[in-house]
């Protein structure tokens, strides 16, 4: 892909890699990479929205704390520490001059090019870390967010938990997530949820998933081999806020055919209703009542027009510079 191409989307024209910002054409890496070869990477998923008082990245520390779990997981050893990724973040979306973005940090295993090595011994090889923005839609389609897609369950199962652990956003989670994804595009549908080896729902390639069934929210445990969502954890405190009952438990496949709501979480989809499930209606078919209700204090906490759950800080103002914190701190004291 040429960079024309590219640049037909919306991209922030600099990337971050390993403390300092490069040209978008210069961030390459080279095909003996180890990553590339072994699936060697740690990734995250971060949003920025126009709130109304300024562009705003949605839960940052929170994203940037799970993307250096998941570098603990793998033995991947950071030199840069959460304040300065999360600062690196807010930089890269204000130097890019982007209003609504998506935020892609990646670490993995690079190439000495003075000592290589290519087995799959993972300790030689370099940590790399970028970080790159751009301009992405929404994820199942605009229209998704209103009318719910149509889902299938899929023949693969998630990793279990003692295989590829869930809790880590690894780059080869992913080839799992790829299986289940052609297998629901190939059969028609726009998403699979897979089942973990014991039978019960999962998740999506991409999300997480809530029921709605007799006014109360369940969801798979994080025991589920199913990534901790920080969309999922967002729902869960509004939900609690607006005083509807969440269940965190194991959820049968045939449990998907009978509720009488069902939604996708994520960063990407952000909550998206979910109409039929192996084309059996899903309740009336289109988004439930709850589903829309939490869809729309969930965009209104975005937006910055409702505070989140116990005021917890879930928005990074870009555009925000110390001097200025301080001055909202100390004019609300
Ligand atoms: N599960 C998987 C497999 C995912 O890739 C994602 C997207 N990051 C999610 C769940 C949802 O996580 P989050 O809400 O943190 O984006």
């Amino acid at each position: 892909m040429t960079t024309k191409d590219v640049k037909t989307m919306k991209i922030a024209p600099k990337v971050w890699r390993n403390g300092e910002f490069i040209d978008w054409d210069n961030a390459r890496v080279h095909v003996m990479t180890h990553a590339i070869h072994y699936g060697s990477s740690v990734f995250e998923g971060i949003r920025a929205y126009k709130a109304e008082r300024g562009t705003a990245v949605f839960r940052l520390t929170e994203h940037i704390q799970r993307l250096l779990n998941s570098a603990k997981v793998y033995r991947m050893d950071i030199e840069f520490s959460r304040k300065e990724l999360c600062q690196a973040a807010v930089e890269l979306v204000r130097g890019g001059g982007m209003d609504e973005c998506y935020l892609r940090p990646v670490i993995f295993r690079g190439l000495n090019e003075e000592k290589p090595s290519f087995g799959v011994n993972p300790f030689p090889a370099p940590i790399d870390c970028y970080m790159a923005a751009w301009d992405w839609g929404k994820y199942l389609g605009e229209e998704a967010l209103e009318s719910g897609v149509d889902v299938c369950v899929s023949s693969w199962t998630r990793t279990p938990a003692n295989s590829l652990p869930a809790v880590a956003k690894a780059g080869a989670n992913y080839m799992n997530s790829q299986l289940i994804k052609m297998e629901a595009i190939l059969g028609g549908f726009s998403e699979g949820i897979a089942l973990d080896d014991r039978g019960y729902v999962s998740e999506g390639s991409g999300e997480n998933i809530f029921l709605v069934n007799n006014g109360k929210l369940i969801t798979p445990p994080l025991g589920a081999s199913i990534l901790p969502g920080i969309t999922r954890d967002s729902v869960i405190a509004i939900a609690k806020e607006l005083g509807i009952e969440v269940v965190e438990t194991s959820i049968q496949r045939a449990a998907l055919y009978l509720t009488d709501e069902l939604f996708f979480t994520g960063t990407a989809a952000e909550i998206t209703p979910i109409r039929s499930v192996d084309r059996i209606t899903v309740g009336a078919g289109k988004r439930g009542e709850i589903t829309k209700q939490l869809q729309d204090v969930f965009f209104d906490i975005i937006y910055g027009r409702r505070p989140a759950p116990n005021n917890a800080p879930w928005l990074t103002y870009v555009n925000d510079t110390e001097e200025k914190k301080t001055a909202t701190a100390s004019a609300k004291e």
